[in-house]
């Protein structure tokens, strides 16, 4: 606390002495997906427009999203001009104080709910974001992920212990600062910090390898154009290959693409072994299906097809003219078993 007495950042939105929540509030929205340098003009405009919850209520949606043009992400604009008409309904303009009536209003998550009601109404309430995860991860020398909802909850239990009890928003805020200009991502400024000397990361030598981040795979989206192909009580199947993804089990016509590519590449592939095509009109369906690796975003095509007695000797090996009655005896790979749930 004397570090932050000594070095808080000077921004607009602290001037005041007690904080006004919805200054709080708008200002910890702003900073949500952009540096504290660019919001700082944008924060003195919009307190110029809409300087209380009255004003911003009253305002045109128009006027709302145009004073937040520059700034980004939209909805978070939108959000907070919802909330405060419902806080003008239901809690006659005043910022409710408890936390699960903050977490009710559209667009304050956990950390701005926290961040409110330690700033502006003194409460012991924690606000841990990314800067806070980093410097207890540091302080503690915590060397699992700080993404994950296990150590996310570990470190705010450590921050609620070590709170300032007679002053729990300057303490959430002094973390802030910290992390935000001393105990900054990468390579952190240890030789400035007032907590070098009980840094157990620092003691380690792993100030610049802690906080581990595990962020989950990105999982590709591929595109399957599919057929249900049906003449009378028939409908076509395919076996997959023995190998490889969903080995062995029966399929209806499909391949990788979508839109028209997709349907002229599958009708083209079922021409090659005898099977002509119509699509039936307004029958297109959308299903998704995820893999561990993958997904297929399949495009789902009913269609129809002639079959004349010799159609089945044609079938090259691996295809098959199947009855609708026996379609159950047949081993259908998952995301095929959803499309058959259509049918
Ligand atoms: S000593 Fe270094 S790593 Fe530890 S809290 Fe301070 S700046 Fe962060």
């Amino acid at each position: 606390m004397d570090w932050y007495d000594a070095h808080k950042r000077d921004l607009p939105w602290r001037t005041e002495s007690p904080r006004d929540p919805y200054k709080v509030w708008v200002s910890e929205i702003m900073l949500q997906q952009t540096r504290v340098e660019a919001v700082k003009a944008y924060y003195t405009n919009w307190m110029e427009h809409f300087p209380d919850i009255p004003s911003l209520a009253a305002a045109e949606e128009d006027e709302v999203v145009r004073q937040w043009q520059g700034l980004g992400y939209y909805s978070r604009a939108r959000n907070l001009h919802t909330a405060v008409r419902e806080i003008m309904e239901t809690y006659g303009g005043r910022v409710p104080e408890t936390r699960e009536e903050i977490r009710k209003l559209k667009g304050i998550g956990d950390y701005t709910a926290g961040a409110i009601l330690s700033m502006a109404y003194g409460k012991r309430e924690t606000a841990v974001d990314g800067n806070v995860l980093r410097v207890f991860a540091r302080i503690y020398n915590i060397e699992e992920n700080i993404l994950s909802a296990k150590v996310k909850k570990e470190i705010t239990e450590l921050v609620k212990a070590r709170q300032d009890a007679e002053r729990p928003g300057d303490f959430n805020e002094a973390l802030m600062d910290l992390g935000a200009t001393v105990c900054i991502p990468g390579q952190p400024r240890c030789e400035a910090c007032p907590l070098s000397t009980v840094c157990k990361a620092k003691a380690a030598g792993k100030e610049s390898s802690i906080p581990l981040r595990v962020t989950k795979k990105e999982v590709p989206v591929e595109p399957v154009t599919v057929f249900v192909v049906r003449t009378g009580e028939f409908y076509l199947l395919h076996c997959r290959p023995t190998k490889g993804l969903l080995a062995g089990m029966w399929e209806f016509p499909n391949c990788v693409g979508e839109g028209g590519q997709g349907k002229t590449a599958l009708t083209a592939e079922l021409a090659a072994i005898g099977v002509r095509v119509e699509e039936v009109p307004g029958s297109v369906k959308q299903i998704r299906h995820v893999f561990s690796h993958k997904i297929w975003q399949m495009t789902v095509y009913k269609v129809s097809a002639e079959k004349d007695a010799g159609a089945d000797s044609r079938l090259p090996s691996g295809w098959r003219w199947v009855p609708v009655t026996e379609l159950a005896d047949y081993n259908l790979a998952g995301p095929h078993n959803k499309i058959l749930s259509l049918l």
